[in-house]
């Protein structure tokens, strides 16, 4: 492990000015020449508990867009995880370089001893480009992992319990911007049907929603029109179609000066982490636009719900269906929240995650 160089610089600041602006308490660098393995772990917060986080594998352009990428989302774990209600904290471990080319066992295994010298306090999990079997092999090397396939008692693929929470916190949306949470005749647009989305378009189908899709990947794009009839626009198409509902469902920073320019829709609702290009500057331009948001961070939480089963030892699917189904009434808290203050949602999600940071933060002083 090296050691952060203080005059490691990440956009224009120094990574210890950016970890301190974001409030981070560690961020780990991790290198083993061998297997080619460059990763960085994010621990942003353990005050509720181990902070737990997927693990991310990119092709990043340069060791500082890395740095920033767990950072970004180490933080936003946090938030996840104290606004679900869950004793954990928040983290995230990016691996830097191409998947189809650096990952076999030994890598992965190499990664897995890093993670165990934080004595669980990070707990990895799977992200993009990592899978329940590249979970097996960091398993190998450390008891800290999670998101371990059903068969070997884990949770496994967490994707269909992200998409019923994004489901509920789009049925919640629709009741504070139509007075009703049926989506029956809603048209909504679903930006990348990948593991979340084409389960969330499921869930839209069933229910009667008008539902028009997009992806990269055109031969995923096609099996998922084929089984759910759903309309296939194109990529950058998506944005301008007049819709109900944009479900964000694919890369972050979607929401942004151009999009809110050309979007119709009345409530934002979608899977992607960290959807507002700038979270302060665009959730106002959505409450100027009359653009209900249900915030990212609050409605993708069932991920994180479905493997805290798996910490508990005792994984049970029913359970973490039930605790994500509360998405739903943390959602209309928040909504109300951010209208009786004025605010943003995500500002509103924010405080509310923070308040229980700090609440229970102090509880846990005493003995
Ligand atoms: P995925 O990789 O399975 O699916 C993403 C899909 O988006 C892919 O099919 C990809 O081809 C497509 N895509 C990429 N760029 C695109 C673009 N410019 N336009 C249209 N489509 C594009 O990922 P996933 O697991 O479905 O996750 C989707 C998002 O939700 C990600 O941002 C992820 O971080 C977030 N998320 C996922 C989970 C989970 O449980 N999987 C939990 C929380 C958050």
């Amino acid at each position: 492990m090296v050691e952060v160089n203080e005059k490691e610089k990440v956009g224009s600041i120094s990574v210890f000015e950016q970890a301190a602006k974001l409030g981070h308490e560690q961020l780990v660098f991790c290198h083993d020449e061998p297997t080619g393995l460059k990763a960085i772990i994010g621990i942003h917060n353990t005050v509720l508990g181990p902070a737990l986080g997927g693990t991310r594998m990119w092709n990043y352009v340069s060791e500082e867009e890395a740095a920033i990428d767990a950072l970004r989302l180490s933080r936003g774990m946090t938030y996840k995880a104290a606004i679900s209600g869950l004793n954990l904290g928040g983290g995230k471990a990016v691996i830097i370089g191409d998947a189809s080319k650096l990952k076999n066992e030994a890598f992965l295994r190499r990664f897995g001893k890093f993670v165990n010298s934080l004595s669980g306090k990070y707990i990895t999990a799977e992200d993009m480009n990592m899978t329940t079997g590249d979970m097996v092999h960091i398993g190998m090397e450390t008891k800290h992992v999670t998101g371990l396939p059903v068969e070997m008692g884990g949770s496994g693929d967490p994707s269909p319990v992200t998409a019923y929470g994004v489901y509920m916190g789009m049925k919640a949306a629709a009741k504070k911007a139509y007075g009703s949470d049926s989506l029956q005749g809603k048209k909504v647009t679903v930006q990348g049907v990948g593991h979340v989305g084409m389960h969330l378009v499921d869930h839209l189908t069933k229910e009667g929603a008008k539902v028009f899709i997009t992806d990269l990947n055109q031969e995923r794009l096609k099996k998922v029109a084929e089984k759910s009839g759903a309309t296939v626009v194109g990529m950058d198409e998506i944005y301008d179609i007049d819709a109900d509902i944009y479900a964000p469902c694919a890369m972050g920073a979607t929401i942004n000066d151009d999009t809110i320019a050309r979007l119709k829709c009345a409530i934002i609702t979608g899977a992607a982490n960290n959807q507002l290009k700038d979270e302060v500057r665009h959730g106002n331009m959505l409450i100027d636009k009359g653009v209900v948001y249900a915030p990212d961070f609050v409605v993708n939480a069932g991920g994180i719900i479905n493997i805290s089963g798996e910490l508990s030892g005792s994984y049970n699917s029913d359970l973490a269906y039930l605790w994500t189904e509360k998405i739903y009434d943390t959602c209309t808290s928040i909504l109300n929240k951010a209208e009786n203050d004025g605010i943003p949602a995500q500002e509103a999600a924010m405080l509310l995650a923070e308040k229980r940071i700090e609440d229970v933060g102090r509880v846990k002083l005493s003995f």
